[in-house]
């Protein structure tokens, strides 16, 4: 289907995968919209209207967002700024004729149109109103009479031959959900935890209703607070709470009040396991709930699951190890298939005719199995359309598809989900964030992908040549593409890059240093000329063949030999930079052409590991379609980490695929009627510290609607705690190579507080950074204590994947085993405790009493994806609630001040007091969030009755806490002034930020040793 065929069209939409438009018509398609809406901003902008940047700065949509929204499906890849250039400049030069001509800086309508093109821009603009649509591929199921299908395991061709023909099993559409503000009264939701309670607590146990009849709901309007006995769920509801408040609870009777109204809710966990558990948690009440999980690590899955039991539970078994009908159809003994490597959609027919090739699958092209839907393995999938209630994790939220056709998980919510539930937010949107920035550093590209080679090697030259000839473009692309990458690190390493190094700790694509070489003179301009060629191989592949030769190309002659072999380059002498910046650039293009046919191969499905998968493929087609892209436009590019910042030099792959956050904050409107209505699910953000203005990227910058206030035994629990500075004298954080050997002395100098606590019989909470540090602190302490009673009592938190058999360990997602293995201390990296583990003794009380920080508990300041985050947040704060039109201007200034936010946050972090003030506030209330998350963990209380007698200690260990000197930069002082500042403040905001953190202020502020501005040494 083509414009043309839209003049007699009468349907009110058009599947986007069966219209296709004229190259020309694209740019002027996006004209059309520019001048239709008097879109301001100039001719090299317009390409910003279809970033969907406009979703960030607004709540209240209108009928042009319609047509914006259709534009930026129809003309997705229109919105980069080169493909975009390009596609205008051939507009501009090519014979067609045109509805519109460039006059200054605008394009105008030409007067006196024909009637062809009077009819054309009638087309436009019914094109912009209809609704476009997806259509699902059209399944060909496998094993039709007559014909030999099989399947690949280990490279092999496997014939699977069934007795009988089968007919698929369909299944009916999901219906269309009627959108509607959500309205709920407490008085049904304490209704709903009372039977949650019946179900799911011991007899007699009342805990949730209490919870929920304790708890202090406040309605929060847009200048007053008042206590409310009704929740409405429209568009972003944000509730705060602080810890204990019964955050959880309230989520879980919202989940059974809205199943039983009979609507569809999505339900984010933190982890596999909480998935699963939970899900069977809902169905053991009745709800119709299914877990969705991401199917590549299924193994892993299995393992976290069921590591230390015997057996699996009926539902954690029915979910993961079902098993697949074809797997007993295989008449090879040695082979199997594994779980989570189902072949339910890639199955292949054997080839038909040539003799040679009769027992070879045709790989070309794939057929579902059909058993799909009614085999034990898939027959979940049937019920995912009709379950009221998912529950699954951002990850699979952003990347899993479900059911045959393989619709995403983001469409499916998208279009037909009521709610999504998302508990912690602030840590699941920076979640989001990462997942659509996914990067990849040299060592573990070359780590991941060479096991593939090793493999392929190892056969015999036979087997090599059977291989799929997918497979076999593969290795060869992979090892080309490996050659080159080791190439750019060793200009990088060596300085022969021809560009400061500082512009290549940000992430840089050869068209983009090809940009800079030419808007700087940096290379003669008929070479950038021809460089610019080069960097579009889609259309000029003559170059793909120069490119390759730059896997040895090492010096100005060889350069020069290339240029007259070949025919390209320049005419003029270079100098020695100009030459390594010529084959510092040549070397990313070619890479990038190779990486870019290596993830069309993965796209193509080869089969490959899937640790090669998650580098090369996930491009996120659908979302971004909707998703706004990242601030400073999507990227793939590569990056470098200099050794001196980072004692470790390190080249990576980094990619943005779009504002990952706003996957969550703008849901609702990210698809809208013709009107501009949100079409999307409703959002509940639930979350003890997400209101925390100054945190880049943890502060929501949302209204807050409801604050949930604990009951006040729990406030006054909190507000008794006690903060003590130990004053060792000992400063680990930043003390860098001799860190080891200071945490080692700290924990000496702590040996008397840690015996008397456990003299005492508290139980210690012990937090560091990273496993190294676990690792110190652990063998240190076995030896002080080695002549007490305790030295059996220590446990550590280690990675789920390590599997050494120390009687310490205690695995990642597995911590309340502390419990069980009657650990007196735990010593755990602050990022694994931070949230959700909840460990508790029999009547909910916390299990520790004692809270030490051995270390500043701090993310890695060089994280690209910690960056991303950050710049995500401000970026989303800063233009949140602008409700400007739709305005170029505004875009253009929106990537200026992301970019100025990375330059930012890139400067060196070895002294904090050198830092910019908002990067230093950021540090602060990050580490407030850390904080204030690791001590809710000692705060978990049960019954009044029941609850423990003594409020945690705290104690900052780490001398680094406090500054060095007099005008040095003081965390724990910054940490009391910035919570003074944010209570202090008039209006809502210091009530919720009083609400929040009030008991956590007033016990930290008269803290031992911590708030001290006068007197830094004790
Ligand atoms: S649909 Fe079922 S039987 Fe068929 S391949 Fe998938 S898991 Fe196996």
């Amino acid at each position: 289907m083509n414009l043309n065929d839209l003049k007699d069209y009468d349907k009110k939409y058009i599947f986007l995968n069966e219209f296709k438009l004229e190259k020309e018509q694209r740019i002027e398609l996006l004209l059309f919209l520019i001048n239709f809406f008097k879109i301001p901003g100039k001719i090299e902008d317009y390409y910003l209207v279809l970033g969907g940047r406009g979703l960030i700065s607004r709540h209240n949509f209108q009928n042009s967002d319609f047509f914006i929204q259709n534009a930026r499906i129809l003309l997705k890849t229109l919105n980069q700024k080169k493909v975009y250039l390009d596609e205008l400049r051939e507009y501009e030069s090519s014979e067609y004729e045109k509805l519109y001509t460039r006059v200054g800086n605008k394009f105008i309508k030409v007067k006196n149109i024909t009637e062809e093109l009077a009819e054309r821009e009638e087309l436009y603009l019914k094109l912009l109103s209809l609704e476009i649509r997806y259509k699902l591929p059209k399944n060909e199921f496998a094993f039709q009479k007559g014909k030999r299908y099989g399947i690949i395991i280990d490279e092999k061709p496997i014939e699977i031959k069934l007795l009988d023909e089968i007919v698929p099993r369909k299944i009916s559409k999901p219906r269309r959900k009627k959108r509607s503000r959500l309205k709920l009264s407490i008085s049904d939701l304490i209704k709903e935890a009372q039977e949650i309670d019946e179900t799911l607590s011991q007899e007699g146990n009342s805990y949730r209703k209490r919870v929920l009849e304790n708890t202090t709901f406040k309605f929060v309007k847009q200048q007053s607070i008042q206590e409310t006995k009704n929740i409405e769920i429209n568009n972003i509801t944000n509730k705060v709470g602080q810890v204990g408040s019964g955050k959880s609870t309230l989520s879980d009777a919202i989940v059974k009040k809205l199943a039983k109204e009979n609507k569809k809710v999505v339900v984010i966990e933190s982890s596999v396991p909480k998935v699963l558990k939970k899900a069977e948690e809902l169905n053991r009440l009745g709800i119709d709930a299914i877990p969705v999980i991401g199917s590549s690590n299924w193994t892993d899955h299995i393992n976290k699951v069921s590591d230390g039991k015997d057996f699996l539970s009926d539902f954690d078994s029915e979910i993961l190890t079902s098993g697949c009908a074809l797997g007993g159809l295989i008449n090879e003994a040695d082979l199997s298939i594994d779980y989570g490597k189902e072949p339910c959609t890639k199955i292949y027919k054997f080839y038909e005719r040539g003799a040679s090739r009769l027992n070879q699958l045709n790989i070309n092209k794939t057929y579902q199995c059909p058993f799909y839907y009614s085999c034990p393995r898939t027959s979940i999938q049937t019920r995912i359309f009709d379950a009221n209630v998912i529950v699954t994790t951002t990850a699979a939220l952003a990347t899993m598809k479900i059911g045959i056709s393989g619709m995403t998980l983001f469409q499916y919510t998208l279009e037909y989900v009521d709610l999504v539930i998302v508990d912690e937010a602030e840590s699941e949107l920076q979640k989001a964030d990462q997942i659509f920035a996914p990067y990849v550093s040299i060592d573990d590209y070359i780590r991941n992908n060479g096991s593939i080679s090793g493999e392929f090697y190892r056969k015999s030259s036979d087997e090599r040549t059977s291989s799929n000839l997918n497979l076999r473009n593969f290795i060869s692309l992979h090892q080309q593409s490996n050659d080159i990458f080791m190439k750019i690190n060793d200009l990088l390493k060596n300085d022969k890059h021809g560009f400061p190094r500082s512009r290549l700790e940000r992430p840089f694509s050869g068209r983009n240093l090809i940009r800079e070489c030419w808007e700087r003179n940096l290379l003669p301009e008929d070479l950038c000329k021809e460089l610019e060629q080069m960097s579009n191989l889609n259309r000029n592949r003559r170059y793909i063949g120069i490119l390759r030769d730059f896997i040895s190309i090492t010096n100005k002659n060889q350069l020069f030999e290339n240029f007259s072999a070949y025919g390209w380059g320049t005419t003029k002498d270079l100098t020695r930079a100009q030459v390594n910046r010529v084959i510092f650039i040549c070397s990313v293009l070619y890479f990038e052409h190779l990486y870019r046919e290596l993830s069309n191969l993965v796209e193509k499905g080869t089969e490959l590991p899937n640790s090669t998968k998650e580098i090369l493929s996930q491009r996120f087609e659908f979302h971004q379609r909707y998703i706004p892209v990242s601030p400073i436009g999507n990227i793939f590019g590569l990056q470098y980490k200099d050794k001196e910042k980072n004692g470790k030099s390190d080249l990576c792959i980094v990619k943005q695929f779009a504002t990952g956050r706003a996957m969550y904050l703008r849901f609702p409107w990210l698809k809208v009627d013709t009107n501009g209505n949100p079409l999307g699910p409703h959002v509940l953000l639930l979350s003890g510290s997400s209101f925390v203005p100054g945190s880049l990227s943890n502060h929501i910058d949302e209204h807050v609607n409801y604050i949930i206030e604990a009951e006040p035994y729990k406030r006054k629990f909190i507000e008794k705690s006690h903060f003590e500075y130990l004053n060792t004298g000992v400063y680990v954080s930043g003390s860098g190579e001799k860190r080891n050997e200071r945490l080692r002395e700290l924990v000496s100098e702590c040996k008397e507080v840690i015996i008397e606590k456990l003299e005492s019989n508290d139980n210690i909470l012990m937090i560091v950074n990273s496993y190294e540090d676990v690792t110190v602190v652990y063998t240190k302490l076995r030896e002080i204590l080695s002549d007490t009673p305790f030295k059996e009592k220590i446990a550590y938190i280690a990675p789920d994947d390590d599997n050494s058999n120390d009687p310490g360990k205690v695995k990642q997602s597995k911590v309340t085993d502390v419990v069980f293995k009657d650990a007196k201390i735990l010593v755990s990296v602050a990022v694994l405790i931070e949230r959700g583990h909840n460990i508790v003794d029999e009547k909910g009380n916390a299990y520790f009493d004692t809270l030490m920080f051995m270390t500043r508990p701090m993310p890695r300041p060089d994280d690209y994806r910690s960056h991303v985050s950050k710049v995500n947040g401000y970026i989303m704060a800063k233009y949140s609630n602008r409700n400007e039109p739709v305005n170029t201007e505004t875009f253009k200034q929106m990537r200026s001040d992301a970019f100025y936010m990375y330059n930012l946050l890139g400067q060196s972090e070895d002294r904090l007091d050198d830092l910019d003030t908002q990067v230093q506030k950021d540090i602060v209330v990050t580490l407030f969030v850390m904080i204030l998350q690791i001590f809710g963990r000692l705060c978990r209380i049960g019954n009044q009755e029941d609850m423990k007698s003594k409020a945690p200690d705290v104690y900052f260990a780490d001398a680094a806490f406090k500054a060095k000197n007099q005008n040095g930069f003081d965390l724990l002082n910054s940490l009391v002034d910035y919570l003074e500042e944010i209570m202090s403040e008039k209006g809502i905001d210091g009530e919720i930020a009083k609400t929040l953190y009030d008991p956590f202020y007033q016990a930290l502020r008269k803290g031992r040793k911590i708030y001290d501005k006068l007197s830094l040494v004790y």
